[in-house]
């Protein structure tokens, strides 16, 4: 068992910031409204997710950390509309790491811990906590020297799970987001509308000139803020694009982009966006990869020229 789940882990786990990734997602499927998140070293000895959501009952605190326990799982598994849906994060992160899940059910009287590491599993046992839950994550690949190995140096590991915060908090302006430890200064991210959360994560300067998307066809929407061309950058790092509410980095979509500016843009120069799209459920696969970083469309033509098409009116109409 102890096999299999590392190398599920493998699947799940990379690197410090898909475990941020999976946590931070594990905390909005709870319904939470403030998650905090404390590294340290590049999240190599230290991550630390504390959300205000629904919590954990006691006897469902083994479960969890147990292989293929979801509780999200109600239906067709195409239609699932929560972030996580395999039930593999806890128990792969805890077969890599030495992980404590600690949790206050929402009416519960008391909190409780269980915990994962050196093979073996200890509680659920009372432990202090208010509300919500907080999840910790030591020495992460303290057991697997090789994939320690693969890691990169504190401040680019550190600096990855920046971006993934920064990534799911541009899909979630409602919710408060707090970045802190001892390896990087503190970013908070405090609630307000998409307008407000873009300004406060890509830059009022992007935003004062952003582009504003809107269109739609055959149902599916488009929706976000476009930089105008010479708001450009040297790498696609700032384009951000969600399906459905999460974030992807789908190489059609990110091709999408590319192609509307073709004309307006060098080709070494990278435009910044961000870019949701709503799409019914059924015709888009995000199962396709555990990391749910790449979607598959039923129509991908059809969602490609909507991106291109809408980008381009955009431009248009500011005679860009
Ligand atoms: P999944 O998210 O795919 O269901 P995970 O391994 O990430 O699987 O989590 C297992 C289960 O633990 C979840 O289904 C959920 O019931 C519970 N859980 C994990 N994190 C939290 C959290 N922060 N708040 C409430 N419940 C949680
Ligand atoms: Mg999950």
């Amino acid at each position: 068992d102890d096999v299999i789940d590392q190398i599920a882990a493998g699947e799940v786990v990379e690197r410090p910031a898909s475990v941020v990734k999976e946590l931070v997602e594990n905390a909005l499927d709870a319904g939470a409204r403030r998650i905090a998140i404390a590294t340290a070293g590049g999240g190599k000895t230290l991550i630390r997710i504390s959300d205000d959501g629904c919590g954990i009952p006691p006897d469902e605190l083994l479960l969890a950390v147990r292989r293929h326990c979801t509780s999200k799982l109600g239906g067709d598994i195409s239609l699932v509309e929560t972030l996580g849906f395999r039930g593999e994060a806890l128990p792969s992160i805890g077969s890599v790491a030495r992980l404590t899940l600690r949790s206050r059910a929402e009416g519960a009287a008391e909190a409780a811990e269980v915990f994962v590491g050196n093979g073996r599993c200890e509680g659920p046992r009372p432990a202090p906590l208010s509300r919500g839950t907080v999840v910790e994550v030591r020495d992460l690949f303290h057991s697997v020297p090789a994939r320690l190995k693969f890691l990169k140096g504190e401040r680019a590991e550190a600096s990855a799970i920046t971006e993934v915060v920064r990534r799911i908090a541009l899909a979630f302006p409602p919710v408060r987001f707090e970045l802190s430890g001892s390896d990087r200064s503190e970013t908070v991210f405090e609630p307000g509308d998409l307008p407000a959360r873009l300004a406060a994560v890509l830059g009022s300067e992007f935003m004062a000139n952003a582009l504003e998307v809107d269109a739609e066809r055959e149902g599916v929407v488009l929706r976000g803020y476009a930089g105008i061309p010479t708001y450009a950058r040297g790498n696609a790092l700032h384009q951000y694009v969600f399906v459905n509410g999460r974030p992807v980095r789908d190489k059609m979509l990110l091709s999408a982009l590319r192609g509307a500016y073709a004309d307006v843009m060098a080709r070494d120069r990278h435009p910044v966006a961000a870019l949701f799209l709503t799409i019914d459920p059924v015709e888009v696969d995000v199962n396709v990869h555990p990391a749910k970083a790449d979607v598959r469309f039923r129509d991908p033509g059809l969602v490609r020229g909507l991106v291109i098409g809408a980008i381009r009116q955009a431009l248009g109409e500011s005679g860009l």
